[in-house]
């Protein structure tokens, strides 16, 4: 989907989006791509401890983990006066120059990024310094998804643009400039710039159904029944009986409950979990560590597979069972599930 020449920079953020941290980036390694960003200097130096020698970007720097980015060659980015006078004082201090680093524009989304108003003392700054060098100048949009914010879209990319030039007559140099996540890539293509910030599509997602129809389920999560019960109509399932067979009941308990990231939203039928072909309800409360499903009719053993999500049933319909989005779901799968990978 991108342009020739553009380059692409893989968001491996809070843990690649819950679907592991080095193996996932020693797989974007192998196949070459040109960047990886995470949220968090821990982030970083994790994957450059398991050997990731890729540039990575540090999206929330703070001043307390400047010595481990240097240590480990990561990248901050620079979104504010404050966090530019600290990192210039550090590296001035540390006598090393032209560190790369990375600015972000706040061009609409208002959460972290320089404004409008600050382009031009921004500008000075960095007309003025040699004690870093500006690898890349990036923006995010905040709807990029939404047909109904286009013109908010195409507002950011104009301020984004406009503020690039000053950045760049300042810096006299060359830097790469970003603004599209996932859903820009495919709905923006003019907005691809020199670089992409590939997020959840990467890990087979995408809010839009036809694009959805193109990618690959990446992620399964299964779990397995622990036990079989035979409960009578009227009887209670589970925490505070908030779970009654309105008939006589099989309930099936699988290994899965909200200490592993299934939300508490699914109990009481809310949530359902995919088991030898059929979708099955989730009946009383989710548990911490377990939870009960309604197999009645359906052809189910103790140990058998239960897919909580996947191919068979999307991520996204779980989420929007939860009152959430994919995203939270998959990050949200605690430590304690292990990852298994599948080499082809
Ligand atoms: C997480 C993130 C992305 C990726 O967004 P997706 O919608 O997952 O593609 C891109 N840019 C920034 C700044 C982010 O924080």
């Amino acid at each position: 989907m991108l342009n020739p020449d553009v380059k692409l920079m893989a968001m491996v953020k809070a843990f690649s989006y819950g679907s592991g941290s080095f193996e996932i980036a020693n797989l974007l390694q192998f196949h070459k791509v040109d960047y990886l960003a995470v949220a968090y200097a821990d982030e970083g130096v994790e994957l450059r401890k398991a050997g990731i020698s890729l540039p990575i970007m540090v999206m929330n720097a703070e001043e307390i983990t400047f010595d481990v980015m240097m240590q480990y060659n990561l990248e901050p980015e620079l979104f504010s006066f404050g966090i530019l006078d600290a990192f210039e004082n550090y590296i001035k201090r540390s006598g090393i120059n032209n560190y790369p680093v990375h600015i972000k524009l706040d061009t609409g989304m208002r959460r972290l990024g320089f404004e409008e108003a600050d382009i031009k003392e921004l500008c000075e700054r960095l007309r003025s310094t040699s004690l870093f060098k500006v690898q890349s100048v990036f923006s995010h949009l905040a709807a990029s998804d939404s047909a109904a914010h286009d013109a908010f879209t195409e507002n950011q990319a104009k301020t984004f643009v406009k503020a690039c030039k000053e950045i760049h007559k300042a810096t006299g140099y060359k830097f790469l400039r970003h603004i599209a996540n996932t859903s820009a890539i495919h709905r923006h293509k003019d907005l691809q710039f020199d670089m992409v910030r590939l997020g959840i599509g990467l890990y087979g997602v995408d809010s839009n159904e036809v694009v959805q129809q193109q990618l690959k389920n990446v992620t399964t999560l299964r779990s397995t029944v622990s036990q079989i019960k035979k409960v009578k109509a009227g009887e209670s399932v589970g925490y505070n009986r908030k779970g009654i067979a309105v008939k006589d009941s099989e309930i099936a308990t699988v290994r899965i409950g909200y200490a592993d990231g299934y939300p508490r939203l699914m109990s009481n039928g809310i949530g359902k979990m995919w088991i030898n072909g059929k979708r099955v309800p989730v009946i009383g409360n989710v548990c911490m560590d377990m939870t009960m499903l309604d197999i009645t009719g359906v052809e189910v053993n103790e140990g058998d597979e239960v897919i909580v999500f996947g191919q068979e049933l999307p991520v996204a319909e779980l989420a929007g069972w939860g009152q959430t989005i994919p995203y939270e779901i998959l990050t949200g799968i605690s430590q304690r599930v292990k990852r298994v990978y599948y080499e082809e």
